[in-house]
């Protein structure tokens, strides 16, 4: 048996990629053209499938991206007029706000801490905030009641929402914000290489005042070409195709939200009733992620833990950042089978 893959990215695929690639090879998606009627048909279905499955509102448009750190250099340089502010905890959230500052010099840092809620404040300046929906880092989440709160309270700016590591599996309230992306090999569950990032009416508003047009890139000319199906430079055509795939075959969002939950309830239990030994490094559970579980553990017994699990035929995910040797990560995203994740406690009981 091959080894189960628990890494929050890129992490497990879906069984059925296996069948979706030899299809692919057999229907030669993987020859086609990105202007033929072919590709167009496979875009625009996944763009409908997309807004079908995620619940994604009509009016929000979809494009096609190579990856999350993409999506960044798109925000930054197509959406951000003088200053974003980014409210973060970790890792990702943190590159997020270095990168832009490359590009836009005005970026602002809004830290929080790992056990603190984020607080809805009402920003006096910037024009952008960034928010990382889910740190894959740390295992941390801010809730969709959040960003609503803090639209609410900043109804002048932009909001962007890094959501890589939940989009298509847990729902989120696509209109409580304005820009959303995600990259596809971690809740989606197929190979890496391909990101989406979705676009409010008031997102495109603001991509035309700045009217950035330095790069092939920039959002007004993904919008142009989207108005085709069709992308700026040649796509991951295989990765468009294996999306829409996977999105025929999944449940509505709300469905696969319901499983990621109670899947997490159960690790919930696991961790916090039955180990000392093992614990989540977020005590604060309003704020613990429901699709990347951090546990800590002293340095030694982490090691332990992953390299026993290894040769019981299990990846665990490392600990990321300033959590690399006193954590690991377990992902909980829906490609993961049902009788894998009980495989999984059943080895880690005996470490609790
Ligand atoms: C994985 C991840 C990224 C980076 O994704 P790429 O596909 O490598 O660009 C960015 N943000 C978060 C929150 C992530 O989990």
């Amino acid at each position: 048996m091959g080894m189960v893959s628990f890494y929050p990215g890129p992490s497990r695929v879906y069984p059925k990629v296996k069948r979706y690639l030899q299809d692919a090879y057999r229907n030669n998606i993987v020859s086609i053209n990105h202007r033929s009627d072919e590709f167009v048909s496979v875009s625009k279905r996944t763009v409908q499938l997309l807004h079908e499955k995620l619940n994604v509102p009509a009016d929000y448009t979809i494009y096609f991206v190579s990856s999350a750190t993409e999506s960044w250099e798109i925000i930054a340089q197509s959406l951000i007029n003088e200053q974003s502010i980014h409210l973060f905890n970790g890792a990702f959230g943190k590159k997020w706000f270095e990168y832009t500052g490359r590009i836009k010099p005005g970026a602002t840092a809004w830290p929080f801490t790992l056990h603190e809620k984020l607080k809805p404040v009402a920003f006096t300046s910037g024009d952008t905030l960034c928010i990382t929906q889910n740190e894959t880092s740390n295992g941390t989440q801010v809730t969709n009641k959040l960003i609503q709160q803090l639209r609410a309270k900043n109804p002048g700016h932009l909001i962007a929402v890094d959501a890589t590591s939940s989009m298509a599996g847990v729902e989120s309230d696509f209109t409580s914000a304005d820009v959303w992306f995600a990259s596809v090999q971690k809740c989606f569950g197929l190979p890496a290489g391909l990101g989406v990032l979705i676009c409010s009416p008031a997102a495109l508003k603001r991509a035309a005042e700045v009217n950035h047009r330095q790069h092939y890139n920039s959002l007004l000319y993904l919008h142009e070409t989207m108005q085709q199906y069709q992308t700026t430079y040649t796509p991951n055509v295989l990765g468009i195709y294996l999306l829409m795939r996977m999105l025929e075959s999944v449940k509505p969002i709300k469905k696969v939200s319901g499983t990621i939950k109670s899947r997490y309830k159960k690790w919930e239990t696991f961790f916090d009733t039955k180990s000392n030994q093992l614990n989540f490094l977020v005590r604060n559970k309003t704020v613990r992620s429901h699709t990347v579980l951090a546990i800590e553990a002293p340095a030694a017994k982490v090691q332990q833990v992953k390299a026993a699990a290894k040769k019981a035929g299990f990846l665990l995910g490392n600990g990321y950042g300033d959590w690399k040797n006193t954590t690991f990560r377990i992902a909980n995203f829906p490609a993961i089978q049902r009788n894998e994740i009980a495989r999984l406690m059943d080895f880690l009981y005996s470490y609790i």
